[in-house]
């Protein structure tokens, strides 16, 4: 087991910019791969699961992992992988700019030869970081031809990814010292050739097919090796169900480009697997069976949805109700499937849910305050959420919490039953995107508890 180190001494707030969603669920399962072992999963199991762990991958790795004489690894959040050509070598996928320099000198001690081609499988933060710093003059850099707006769009939404992407990995917003080298890596990052459907080249003795596989991004490629039926699929793969929707912000992600890809991928016949984040699986066997049960869970949770959407069903109902079978039960430690379920209902539908009162500007909650003075008050609403906590029903509690926070924001039996439900809900997460949302209102309601202690001293 590794020892856990605080993310933020190893990672700013400026690289996770555009940070993806992901992790690496799992050690390696095959005992020739030597896996870092930056990530602990026994820590999901235990509740103690904790969002910058999955940034820690790789940090103890010593030498690049050898896949086969041509195609090397390091790892991190996420992978950087080398193909060894006479004519050069390829750079598939660049991890986070704070990870990059480490993945560059490992995979440099396999071989330092000129880098032909770089092809970034998409266009988020952890795979584009080190782009800047692998590319030489007469490199290439290989994206799909959704990349550039993929790009304007992340760039557009800046300030507010900063924002979500701290909260949800833990970061001080304040320390942002190495936002303007991420900045100015941006031109240097960008790619100069693009691709619609497929680009095929040969290198030495090395085959490669890029091919579109749009999934998580629209802009997603899969780099395909012919003669060793190697797939790299950048994050068209995990173990965890996947982020069909992510807290931190996306557009929608479609569940039905996820099918195609992975089946176009599978129709490949691949004996090598290599996911961006995660270990490689090894064997068209194990590949075929884990991606099949990967694509036939995210195939279940779009159809159950669309289902409910035609009957008529509102989207909470089915975020409750639809539940993975056993034998599609892939883990929720990443993706969640309720959050999934809303991202399809509203990828597909928008947010208008057909109740006339939400064509209108007023919240649910510009109401609270007038409810909670109807219920006699906050310390009558504190103590009907401690009863709904004792029950175990935390999320009710939390939700009379946030109506008498509308009422009394700074009272600090309000913030003290606040943060006993928080932590208790904390304590119960298996995911790691859960865990982050729940840290980030911990630490917002400390921050508020001590500031209006404070106040009151004065
Ligand atoms: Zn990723």
């Amino acid at each position: 087991m590794t020892t856990i180190r605080n993310g933020s001494r190893i990672l700013t707030v400026s690289m996770f910019l555009w940070l993806c969603t992901a992790s690496n669920l799992v050690t390696a399962e095959d005992p020739n791969l030597n896996a870092a072992d930056g990530y602990n999963p026994e820590a999901l199991k235990s509740g103690r699961v904790d969002p910058s762990l999955h940034l820690q991958q790789g940090s103890n790795q010593l030498e690049a992992q050898k896949i086969n004489p041509v195609i090397y690894k390091a790892t991190g959040f996420g992978n950087t992988f080398m193909v060894i050509t006479d004519e050069g070598n390829v750079i598939i996928d660049t991890s986070l700019p704070g990870m990059a320099v480490k993945h560059k000198s490992l995979l440099n001690a396999v071989n330092d030869g000129p880098i032909h081609s770089i092809i970034i499988t998409h266009g988020h933060g952890d795979h584009t970081g080190g782009v800047a710093l692998w590319r030489e003059p007469e490199t290439k850099v290989i994206a799909q031809q959704n990349m550039v707006e993929f790009l304007r769009y992340q760039k557009r939404l800046k300030g507010l990814f900063i924002q979500r992407n701290s909260a949800q990995f833990g970061f001080d917003l304040t320390s942002t010292s190495s936002s303007a080298a991420s900045e100015s890596s941006g031109v240097n990052m960008l790619p100069n050739t693009l691709f619609d459907k497929r680009l095929n080249f040969t290198l030495g003795q090395e085959k490669f097919e890029v091919l579109h596989t749009p999934a998580e991004t629209y802009d997603a490629l899969t780099v395909w090796m012919p003669e060793h039926k190697a797939a790299f699929v950048g994050d068209l793969f995990y173990r965890s169900f996947p982020n069909i929707y992510t807290l931190r912000g996306t557009k929608p992600r479609w569940a039905l480009d996820y099918i195609d890809s992975i089946n176009q991928v599978l129709a490949l016949g691949p004996e090598i697997l290599l996911p961006s984040h995660g270990e490689p699986i090894l064997g068209n066997e194990n590949i075929n069976a884990e991606m099949t049960r990967y694509r036939d869970a995210i195939q279940y949770v779009h159809d159950e949805t669309v289902k409910g959407m035609n009957e008529g069903r509102d989207v909470y109902s089915l975020m409750r109700e639809i539940k993975l079978p056993k034998a599609l039960d892939v883990g929720e430690a990443y993706g969640w499937v309720s959050w999934s379920v809303r991202g399809i209902y509203e990828g597909y539908m928008g947010w208008f849910d057909g109740d006339p009162v939400s064509m209108y500007a007023q919240s649910p909650q510009s109401i609270y305050a007038d409810l909670v003075t109807l219920a006699g008050g906050a310390e009558k609403v504190i103590s009907l959420a401690e009863q709904h906590l004792n029950e175990g029903d935390s999320v009710k509690a939390l939700l009379l919490i946030e109506a008498a926070m509308a009422t009394e924001p700074d009272n600090q039996a309000v913030l003290s039953m606040r943060l006993q439900i928080l932590r208790v809900m904390r304590k119960a997460s298996g995911n790691l995107n859960e865990s982050g949302w729940l840290n980030h209102g911990i630490k917002q309601t400390q921050q508020k508890l001590s500031f209006s202690d404070d106040t009151r001293r004065k």
